[in-house]
Order: C-alpha cells, then structure tokens, then sequence
C-alpha cells in the first residue's frame, strides 16, 4: 500500500483514458480531454493509490504532500495567478472521481482559496463584481462545512431561506452582496459554531483538508451501500481532481449543463441535455432549479453552443460511444468539466450499439460487448396497457423505463418498511439525495417533482434497473399526500408510473408484454421499423446465436413450456423434472404405489402410471421434435407425494375421536411416519429410490422410450436422453444402466430411435470420482442446485431467508451462491468433473441444469469451463443465448472507454 517514491499526483497533460483505475473515471478522462485538446480547465489528479493508503493507515503517504506542492506551483504559474491570493486569487475545486461512476456518492468542494481577504481579489477579478464573490464564498463555507466538517446541511439551507424570506425573495438571485457578505457571517458563525474553531482561512490547509475528506467520503455510508448494490470492490478508493475553477455563476453570459450525445432514455439519435443559466457546479445535476433544454442555448449563445456540438461530436468519434458530459459557460468561453461514457438504460443500450454498427463506428463483436444479458431481462418486463383508459394524473420526463405500480410512500424509511412488509411502493420526492438511497432501492419506483434526465433520481434509479419519472408537472408534495391540479393523492393509495413515457396514472393500470418478448414469441417481426428496438435486440441476438459456442436449453416439464422455449431459442430440454407428472389426479396413484404390501400390488400401481406417464412424453417430445430431451427420473423423497404428517395425525385422532372410520388414514399416517426423514435433502430420494423401489424406474424408462418409438412411427425425430439423479458412486449408475438398457433395448427393438443415458453431477463426490462415472454415463448434467447445497452444506429452502442477508451484508460473498456460480468451490468441483470425465470419455457431453444456467455470470464461467450447453427456464433463453454469444467473443475490447 504506497510505496516509497510511487508517483501519487498526474497532471491532466500526463494521464489518459486507460489509466481510470489509478486516476478514476474523472481524471483519466480530463486527462484524455486535455490530450485531445479540448478546452479542459488545468488542474492535476490525486490517485486512487493514494486514496488507498490514506484510508488504511489514516495519513497520507510519504511524500504525497510535497508533490501536490509541486504540481500546485505548476497550476498556479500556468494560470498566472496563486491559490487564495488576496488581490488575485487562484481557486479550485476538489472533486471525487473512483474508477466506477458513483453519481452524486462522494463529495466535491468548490471555491477551495477563498477567505475574508481573497474574496475582494475575487470581485476585482470579476470585474468588480462583489456579490458573485460573496456568493462563492458562502458556498465554500456551506460546502467545505458539510463535507469537510461534517456540518448539518439544514443549518446552512434554513439560513439561506432565512436571508431570502427576510428579502421577499424566492431565488438565491434575489439576495444581493449585502446579503450574501451578512450570509457569509451567519454561515461562519455556524461553522465555527458545530466545530469549535473558526472556518480556515488558509488556502492550503483548506486544500489539504477538502482532499482528505474526499477521501474519507470513500466509505460514507451510502457510498458503501451504492457499491454493495452495484457490486463495485470495496477497497479501490477515489482519486481526488484538483481543477482550476472556472465560473457559470458570472452573469448571464456564463451557465452550466449536462449533455448527452445521444438520448440515454431512448437510445434515440440526437443531442439532449439540460442547460441553467448563471449557475455554478453541481446545480444541474442535484436538480434544484428547473433548466432549460439545450436547445435552447443556440438562442443565448450561438457560439459556444456551436463549439459544444462540435466538441460533442469529436468526443463521440474518439470514444465510440454515447458520452455524457458536464460544461460550464464562463462569460461566453466554453469549458468542458467532464466527460464520460454514459450511462443508459436498456432499450438505449442495444439501440445505440446498433445504431453505431450501422454508423461503421464499431464491429458487431463490440455491439455485443456492450450489451447484456441483465438488460435483455430488462426489456422483457411487462408495459402498461393503456387500452383500459387509465386516469392520468400528471406527466414527468421518463428517466428510467419499466412500468411500476404501489402505494405511495413518502419518505425513504417509509418505503423500506412497507417494502420489508411486502408492499410494492412507489417513492415519491420533491428530489432524491443520496440519502434516499435505501428507499429507492426498497421501491419498485420513484416519482420527483423536479429535476431532468440528469438529476440523481434518473440517474441512479436507471443505474440501479428502477422505473423512474423526474420533474412531474405540477406535483405539490406535502409530508403525507401530494396534489396534482387540485386531486389529491395519500400516503398509501396506488399509483402507477411508467419511466418510458414520463406517465403518472391513478390506480393500477394493467400491463402488456414487452416488445422484445412479442419478438421472441414471434408475434411482431423484427423488419417493423417503427420498432427500433426490436430490431436493435434481433441484430444483436442474431450475432450472438453466430458466436457462442454454448447451446442453450431449457428446463421444462410440460408440452406448454417446452413450446414457448422453443420460440424464445431454446435447442432442447436440458432438464424435465418428471416428478411433477406424479401430482394431481395420479396422487392416488402414487400413494398405492407407495403403500403396497405385495409385489403384485405395486406392479399394479406402476402399470397404472405408465400410459400416463407415456402420454406426457409423447407431448413433450412432439414439442421438441428433432431437438434432444432430457428426462430426469424422479428425484424427490416419496413422502413428498403424501399428505403432511401433523395434517394425517389430526384426521386420526379426530375420527378415532368421533367414532368414525379411519383405516385408510391410519394406514397412510404408518407410511408417512415410517418415511420421515429428518434430512430429507439428504435422504431417499434420486438414484437411491431407484434401487430400493424395485419397477419405478423401470416403468419411467419404459414409459419414455415407448413414447419416443410411437413419435418415430409417426414420422417425428424424438431424441430422448434418460438421466439419473444425485447419483454418487459410479456402481449406482451402473446398477441403473444395466436396467434401463434392457429395457430400452427390447422396446426400441428396430424403430432406430437412440437412447442416451447419463447423469446429473449433483453430489460432492460425483464430481470428485468424474472419471469412474463418465465410464457408465453417455453425458454429465450438473445440478448446480444440489451441488451448490451439499458443497457448502447450506439448505437451499432455508438459508436465503435465514441468513444470507447477514452474509451478504458482511461481504462473506457478494452474491448468493444459488443465483451466481461459486467459481472458487462449487465452480471448481464442476471444473474437476469436466476434466476427469472428458479424459475418460472425450465425447462426454456436458451440460448445466440448476437455475445457475440463466445467471449471466455463471454462462461465463459454464463456457470457459468448456461445457456444451447451459439450460434454463424458458424466460431466461434469450438472456442464456445473449451471454453465452458474449462469452465467446474472443479478444479485448479495443477500446479501454
Ligand atoms: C439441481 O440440483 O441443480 C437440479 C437441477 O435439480 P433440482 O433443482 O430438481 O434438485
Ligand atoms: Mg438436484
């Protein structure tokens, strides 16, 4: 951590776009800004290195103040003026920049150089401009108090709305120098006030001070929590941007915005962004005053709006991508304070990747590279269905899509209640700061009453996947209801928000299907124009089904699902659990199955099930014709066919009780006592019932090759594959196979239908002894479900619910081990059955059947292990198909953005 003579400070002249992990995403691209020779103010980054070794010992390293001393002096010759000089002061801002976006987590303060003498040289240097200086004084004061110091915010705000009542002013550009010179006062009065000395008037210990509190604002509270959400590392640390202050607050002819290349809602092609006039830094993205299109900046100031466009452009062209950019006018000269590769919804990133192969500005590699499959599942939720006429009841900016319908809730505690409650809640906020965050995640939306496409509502609900509507009109919020053109809305009634649109609806309204899932269910052609999206998604789907090299499957049991699958891209059943063909009206069946006391009796109870059964085969392989299925034989504990234990043992003793007859019941209660496990996970179930109940899988074996032989007589091409579940020791296969093949064997007789058997790697010891059982199996499907049960010996019903929250939350892992692959331990035992059974048996056909087969994540990890297939419900197809085709894109990007 820091070592003796590491560089620790990069002058934008010396840093570039590839180094954001030691410079942050901010100053890498200053950097790269100031490379290109973009107007881009001086200044010099602190690395993320040294962030590092601040937070772990809580000083900074060895020689980090000496070499921002050096590369301060280079800033303050550059710009010919010193920091905090009294008749011509140099300021700066200290801004927070990690290498992943964090918007609006860290801190940042402006005006660093101001004091009681600096803030006259300040008004010389504006032209005599005495309450733009005493402005930025009291906003340095305001800043530095609550980030530095950790001042309450309210304290300095309640002044401020103090000075503009006194005034009758409803703008802070009604208070004029008097006003702010008698605001500075009472603000250094606060100060000194809440932390016991008065505010520094020291330039550099202003600096140093502002630095290290960047620093700090590493591991705020909410910054923690964002990055637990976003799965960000925790030990990277910020990198600190000292940047010479240039002013938007100056007049009319200075202003500051937000910018985008293209529309980051939409993916549609064009300029968008917001513009304030005669404001300062982070006005535009808190969302405090309302702005102005950007548009309309070519009125105000067609020069600098002429020179952003072509900025803009450039920018563009050298990133390849949509970029976002901050700017800041200062008495009409242009300056660009950052830039980056934005941030953008779904539906906008496939439309956008599209629409730049199209451009000729990236390869159909990197198109799909830039998308995913978490924001395919996205585009796959459901819209609302405005055929029912709904009552709309005001209309915002959509800033993130999805259609989201709850009770109304008002406050971030509010909406984390009610959500634990299991309500759907939508939060509704004047604005959101970054203290709403656990709101905003508890929500299934969030509804503002100001602010744009930019404000950190937007930002962070599309960052984080939540519907959001910003800057509704008219919306009046008061502390338990809101009024919207004289309705009035309580804390509890539903609402219904629609982050495509901007739309707010009274009521639930009901959905529809997504686009993109008509186009996969084949409903709506991907050549209807007037559907970009659907043809953004069919471009780059039909890229990736060209590239991967895993098959996708699904994991289906019923004709229905199987079919659907098949629309949505699936080439096969990777998994159909057969025991829920024993539910229902064949319970009964089941249970004499279970409770007979003869040979004869059981026979009887299985000649039963297997026209059944056989019917539910032919179905399934109709609806796969061609394609392989794969049949497990049933898995579960018999006694999960049989009523419950302490529902048995009351119908008994209440019959006894009466009078009444209750022989049949007490016949099942003797069963379902003699069959209580107290592992049942653990216990008979899979290939261990296979052996103990002589003619079960004999009968599913038979019922599934008959089945496939009479769809061959029709003319089909069935190819069933028979598995075994939670086999351990390769003599249990064996002991199966031997069974099945005969089976097999007779029925098939010369119908050329071809019968793979093989079996699930499920249990720790299945994989560790692969290479025995590969001998006795045509193919491996691991149940990454049981695997990951028994390899961390956590009960999978009970766990999630138990614990896991506290795993979680102490970073014990970062995700769930039953929805993402554990590629150290679990990923590893599947690693080792790949290898060993492959070595045995090279044509081992391998594949995946737990839920981890859709998990994005994991699809990475099946195609590097080398698998075959990945299956998945049907839902998750597309998604399996979309990463398994990024998976295999070979190569790095090649561009570091
Ligand atoms: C598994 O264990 O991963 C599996 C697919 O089987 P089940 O979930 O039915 O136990
Ligand atoms: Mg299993």
């Amino acid at each position: 951590m820091g070592n003796a003579g590491e560089k620790y400070v990069y002058d934008f002249s010396e840093g570039h776009k590839g180094l954001k992990e030691l410079l942050g995403g901010k100053g890498a691209n200053l950097a790269e800004m100031t490379r290109m020779g973009l107007p881009v103010p001086a200044g010099f980054t602190v690395t993320t290195r040294a962030c590092q070794a601040y937070l772990a010992t809580g000083d900074n390293p060895a020689g980090l103040a000496e070499e921002i001393d050096s590369h301060l002096a280079a800033l303050e010759s550059a710009m010919g003026r010193r920091l905090g000089d009294a008749s011509d002061p140099l300021l700066v801002s200290v801004r927070s920049g990690a290498a992943f976006s964090m918007p609006g987590m860290m801190e940042t303060v402006l005006n660093v150089g101001l004091n009681d003498e600096s803030v006259a040289g300040l008004a010389a240097q504006a032209g005599g401009n005495e309450r733009f200086a005493w402005d930025s004084y009291r906003r340095l004061i305001q800043m530095f108090g609550k980030t530095v110091c950790d001042v309450p915010g309210e304290e300095f705000s309640n002044a401020l709305e103090e000075a503009k009542t006194a005034r009758g002013a409803t703008d802070d550009l009604h208070l004029d120098a008097a006003d702010l010179q008698a605001l500075v006062d009472r603000f250094k009065r606060i100060f000194a006030k809440n932390t016991g000395h008065d505010f520094p008037q020291d330039p550099k210990e202003q600096l140093r001070l502002a630095m290290e509190a960047v620093f700090r604002s590493w591991n705020a509270e909410r910054a923690v929590l964002y990055r637990r959400q976003e799965r960000i590392p925790a030990d990277l640390g910020t990198a600190v941007n000292v940047v010479a202050m240039v002013f938007g607050n100056l007049g009319p002819d200075s202003g500051t915005g937000v910018a985008f290349t293209r529309d980051p809602a939409s993916g549609a092609q064009g300029i968008y962004g917001d513009y304030l006039q005669n404001a300062q830094g982070e006005d535009v993205v808190a969302g405090i005053r309302n702005t102005i299109p950007l548009d309309e900046l070519r009125t105000l100031d067609r020069r600098s709006y002429d020179e952003l466009l072509t900025i803009m452009a450039k920018l563009e062209g050298h990133y390849r991508d949509l970029c976002d950019i901050e700017f800041t006018i200062e008495r009409g000269k242009l300056w660009m304070l950052q830039t980056r590769v934005g941030k953008r919804t779904a539906g906008a990133a496939f439309r956008i990747a599209a629409q730049l192969v199209g451009e000729g500005m990236i390869s159909l590699d990197e198109a799909l590279r830039r998308v995913s499959g978490a924001q395919l599942a996205q585009l796959m939720f459901p819209r609302f269905d405005l055929a029912a006429d709904p009552v709309a009841l005001t209309k915002g900016i959509g800033a993130s899509p999805g259609a989201a319908v709850g009770k109304v809730v008002f406050s971030a505690p509010r909406a984390v209640e009610l959500a634990a409650a299991g309500e759907q809640v939508i939060l509704v906020r004047r604005e959101t700061n970054p203290e709403d965050l656990a709101g905003m995640i508890a929500a299934q939306g969030i509804l503002t009453a100001r602010g744009g496409k930019t404000s950190h509502a937007a930002v962070v609900a599309r960052g984080m996947g939540r519907t959001c509507v910003c800057g509704a009109d008219q919306l009046e919020i008061a502390a338990d209801r809101f009024t919207v053109a004289g309705r009035t809305v309580n804390e509890g009634d539903v609402i219904s928000i629609d982050g495509t649109t901007g739309c707010v609806y009274l009521d639930a309204v009901p959905v529809r299907p997504s686009e993109v899932v008509q186009y996969f269910e084949g409903t709506l052609s991907s050549a209807e124009a007037e559907v970009p999206l659907v043809d953004a998604v069919h471009k780059i789907m039909s890229h990736a089904d060209a590239t991967r090299d895993l098959a996708v499957r699904t994991n289906a049991d019923t004709a229905d699902d199987a079919a659907r699958a098949r629309r949505f891209g699936a080439e096969g059943i990777g998994l159909c659990r057969t025991e829920h063909m024993f539910l229902g009206d064949r319970r009964e069946l089941v249970e004499r199955l279970i409770l007979a006391a003869t040979p004869g009796e059981r026979s009887d109870a299985l000649a039963a099930l297997l026209p059944l059964q056989r019917a539910d085969f032919v179905d399934l392989f109709r609806a796969m014709d061609g394609l392989p299925v794969t049949v497990r034989l049933i898995d579960p504990p018999l006694h999960e066919f049989l009523p419950s234990l302490e529902e048995l043992a009351v119908n008994v003793a209440v019959a006894r009780e009466r009078g009444e007859d209750h022989a049949e019941d007490a016949e099942l209660l003797d069963a379902v006592r003699r069959m209580h496990e107290q592992n049942p996970m653990l216990g008979l179930r899979g290939v261990r019932l296979g052996l103990v109940i002589p003619g079960l899988f004999a009968m599913q074996v038979r019922a599934i090759t008959e089945a496939a032989v009479q769809l061959a007589g029709e003319g089909l091409d069935p190819h069933p594959e028979i598995m075994v579940p939670l086999v351990g020791a390769v003599q249990e296969l064996e002991m199966v196979r031997q069974e099945c093949e005969q089976i097999v064997a007779e029925v098939v007789a010369d119908s050329g239908v071809n019968v793979l058997i093989g079996t699930m790697i499920e249990v720790p010891r299945a994989a560790l002894t692969a290479g025995q059982i590969a001998e006795a199996a045509d193919f491996f499907s691991f149940g990454t479900n049981d695997l990951t049960q028994m390899g961390w010996g956590f009960s999978r019903d009970d766990v999630e619910g138990a614990f896991f929250w506290r795993y979680l939350e102490l970073g014990i892992f970062g995700i769930s081990p039953f929805e993402s692959i554990d590629r150290e331990g679990v990923g590893r035992l599947i690693r080792i059955a790949a290898e060993e059974g492959r070595a045995v048996r090279p044509e081992l056909k391998l594949g995946v059947c737990g839920e981890h087969g859709g998990d994005p994540e994991s699809v990475h990890f099946f195609h590097e292990v080398g698998l075959d297939y990945v299956s998945c419900s049907p839902f998750r197809v597309p998604v399996a198909r979309l990463e398994a085709g990024r998976a295999a894109i070979t190569g790095e990007d090649s561009d570091s953005r």
